[in-house]
């Protein structure tokens, strides 16, 4: 059969296109399009050579990973090759891989595999000879990458020796991993490129790779680049006969393992794991595009072997596009709680992650003028996690010059006052307190899961009753009754009751939630508990003055200042007498934490160096309901470790106490 020219032709535009944008991403960290954008063309590309398979020549790109190295360092050959994984996307894949896993091998049982989450950065392999670090050096293509090994030695995760047990038993090992920026390491490393006048990387992973090649490398010591170890190259090792050991065997000798990685049994187990890290990915603090799953027995490894770009034995779970592209069909402006006026992209449906999307967030002025983007532009939309997303770029090859610009609204969209951007703040925003917009937004606070937790009154309800002048502000929620309630659109009887109940009931809420629900700027849960802890009860608090507030572990003078103000306006304190008088109970906090408080009960011993002062969470712990004690035994609930924890983490190892990190601890409170 004989390819139509046009396929020909397409393709080697194609062939040529992919090895363009491949240099920029491998060589030069520099992309000029979006993920997704080349994984359309690679799709393209591989959907092509399935129909035409005469075309595919070792030339094709999808026959190399990555590229050949920048000729300003030396080349390295890898000894034992560093393979790429292939992908899958659903579940029915992955099963469809477990299922040749387990033909491959003529086993029936479910397959012991190893997983932990796929770092979005640089693979590097190192090499120890007589447990001394000799050589470091970039994947490259595979087969043949930079030696980058003074770079490496400046990263410190990367142990420049061995024990001498490890070296004795393994003359030569080789250890592969990627090397990464964290998120939070990454925006401060941008605020110091900008203050110094040097150029911002887009991403962690350009500023991951940029920083790595750097030919001096006192400039890569500068830069906060992390090393996670995945893997050995030798499987034949004594002693080491799996992935998992393999893996157990580094963390020892001083390598960061991921905290994700595990080992977990069949196909279902794996997806459940899966499900999970998709879950939490906006919560890391590195960024992942998917989840690497390994067969953990290397024996089998070997059985199974290779086809010709990846291992049969390994496969990359990854998430489903965060990115997609779409049209702008309109910008308009929304209204916060705070006043502070959002432009929003409304954009033609498109899927992203799974979810159809028809809004995207453009934050402010600032970042709208930076976008430069226009009603009836084409963009790259960009989602993670369940937050509304954001428009990544504008497609501007695909303007017709129809597009129509957008400014910031002079006056207020909802009241017509007019908004200003006061000096120094990104948002301009409508000060006028009995703003329609604002107030909706205020109701729905105040009902919120985290504050009275009103079930039943939502967002829509809340527009009706502020649009037919029910509700003015929050207090008037407890004057509603059922004759108000009933001529509203879809309000039957026994919805109306409901409510009413859900209302009553909502009186008595403990003082923290009564605190949120106020919608004090910068009060949320966290300021709530402390506020509530340190003051005990609600009169206390309103007349707190701002030196005071600022003595507590936790509250700024942002927080304290807004604080003071709130209790100082005169709409407020209106809205809070109408509120008592309605019998809202305000119920003292000292009193009730002991057996209400989330962590009542719990016992904590705090150990190592944490990000703040152990005062600091022994006042969070306590805010809680919690207790803190000062060593660890068989009554200790929970041990709060920090780096370089000591004896007190070996004994809650020992007796089998919960170990939890810092996220974890907020995660708990
Ligand atoms: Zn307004």
């Amino acid at each position: 059969m004989t390819v139509p020219e046009e396929i020909k032709k397409e393709y080697d535009q194609l062939v040529s296109k992919i090895e363009y944008h491949n240099r920029l991403y491998y060589v030069y960290d520099s992309p000029e399009i979006s993920d997704a954008e080349y994984d359309r063309l690679f799709d393209r590309l591989l959907q092509i050579e399935k129909e035409h398979s005469e075309l595919v020549t070792d030339e094709s790109p999808s026959r190399r990973v990555g590229a050949p190295p920048l000729p300003a360092f030396e080349s390295y050959t890898h000894r034992v090759r560093m393979l790429s994984l292939q992908k899958v996307t659903t579940p029915a894949e992955f099963s469809e891989f477990d299922r040749r896993v387990r033909e491959g091998l003529g086993i029936d049982d479910d397959t012991e595999y190893v997983i932990e989450p796929k770092l979005d950065g640089l693979a590097i392999e190192l090499v120890y000879e007589n447990g001394v670090l000799t050589v470091g050096s970039t994947r490259g293509d595979g087969t043949r990458g930079e030696n980058v090994t003074p770079n490496v030695r400046t990263i410190r995760s990367i142990p420049l020796k061995l024990t001498d047990e490890a070296a004795a038993k393994y003359p030569l090992l080789e250890v592969r991993g990627e090397v990464i920026i964290h998120k939070t390491a990454f925006e401060k490393l941008n605020q110091a490129m900008e203050k110094n006048g040097a150029a911002q990387f887009a991403n962690p992973r350009n500023a991951a790779a940029g920083s790595l090649r750097q030919l001096d490398s006192k400039i890569t010591a500068t830069r906060p680049l992390v090393f996670y170890a995945y893997g050995i190259s030798d499987t034949a090792l004594p002693d080491l006969p799996t992935q998992f050991k393999a893996m157990q065997f580094l963390k020892k000798q001083g390598f960061r393992i991921n905290e994700y990685m595990e080992r977990v049994t069949g196909v279902d187990a794996v997806a459940e794991k899966f499900e999970h890290l998709e879950k939490i990915r906006p919560e890391l603090d590195y960024e992942i595009d998917g989840m690497v799953v390994k067969v953990d027995d290397f024996k089998s490894q070997t059985a199974l072997g290779e086809i010709s770009r990846a291992p049969r034995w390994a496969v990359a779970w990854k998430f489903s596009a965060e990115e997609a592209e779409t049209i702008v069909e309109d910008i308009i402006f929304s209204v916060g709680r705070t006043g502070i006026i959002t432009p929003v992209a409304k954009l033609k449906p498109v899927r992203v992650s799974g979810v159809t999307v028809s809004n995207a967030s453009l934050h402010n002025e600032d970042e709208m003028l930076d976008l430069d983007i226009k009603i009836g532009d084409h963009v790259i939309i960009k989602r993670a996690g369940d937050v509304i997303p954001d428009v990544v770029s504008v497609i501007k090859e695909y303007r017709t010059g129809r597009e129509k610009a957008v400014t910031m609204p002079k006056v207020c969209p909802s009241c017509g006052t007019e908004v200003h951007r006061p000096e120094g703040e990104a948002a301009h925003r409508c000060f006028n307190a009995a703003c329609p917009a604002q107030v909706i937004e205020r109701i729905f606070h105040f009902a919120s899961k985290d504050a009275m937790d009103i079930e039943g009154l939502g967002g829509k309800l809340a527009t009706q009753l502020v649009e037919k002048e029910l509700v003015r502000d929050p207090s008037d929620i407890y004057y509603l009754t059922k004759d108000k309630l009933l001529p509203l659109d879809l309000m039957a009887d026994k919805r109306a009751q409901n409510l009413l109940d859900a209302i009553e009931t909502s009186k008595k809420r403990e003082l923290p939630r009564v605190i949120v629900a106020l919608g004090i700027f910068g009060v949320g849960e966290t300021a709530a508990r402390l506020l509530a802890s340190h003051f005990g009860d609600f009169k206390a608090i309103q007349n707190a003055e701002f030196d005071e507030l600022v003595t507590i572990d936790g509250i700024g003078p942002i927080i304290a200042q807004s604080t003071v103000d709130f209790f100082d306006n005169i709409g407020n304190k209106r809205m809070i007498k109408k509120m008592q008088t309605a019998g809202v109970e305000f119920p003292s906090y000292a009193t009730q934490k002991k057996d209400t408080g989330k962590l009542s009960g719990k016992t904590f011993v705090i150990t190592g160096t944490l990000s703040k002062s152990r005062d600091h969470f022994k006042k969070l712990i306590e805010a809680a309901g919690g207790k803190t004690a000062g060593s660890v035994s068989s009554k200790t609930d929970y041990l709060l470790a920090g780096e370089k924890a000591g004896s007190k983490l070996d004994k809650a190892g020992k007796l089998g106490i919960t170990i939890i990190n810092e996220d974890e601890f907020y995660r708990l409170i």
